[in-house]
């Protein structure tokens, strides 16, 4: 995925649904503080990349960036 295709997926999704698909609270898709980098919401594949799972939309979820290992 392109970073413009990430992005495009990154503001569809947290239209949709602003919450952390792990832990469940809010993300920001933009940070403006320091301490809103951990709450930026990130693209989670389910089935890791090295394990097959591809960039189709049902491998993926947006994350907060520290819930995102
Ligand atoms: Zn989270």
């Amino acid at each position: 995925m392109s970073r413009k295709q990430r992005m495009r997926y990154r503001e569809k999704m947290i239209n949709i649904d602003n919450r952390c698909f792990w832990c469940g609270k809010p993300m920001v898709l933009v940070p403006q503080t320091v301490s809103e980098v951990e709450n930026m919401a990130t693209i989670e594949h389910l089935i890791p990349k090295q394990y097959g799972g591809g960039d189709y939309e049902r491998n993926l979820r947006l994350v907060h960036k520290c819930c995102n290992i």
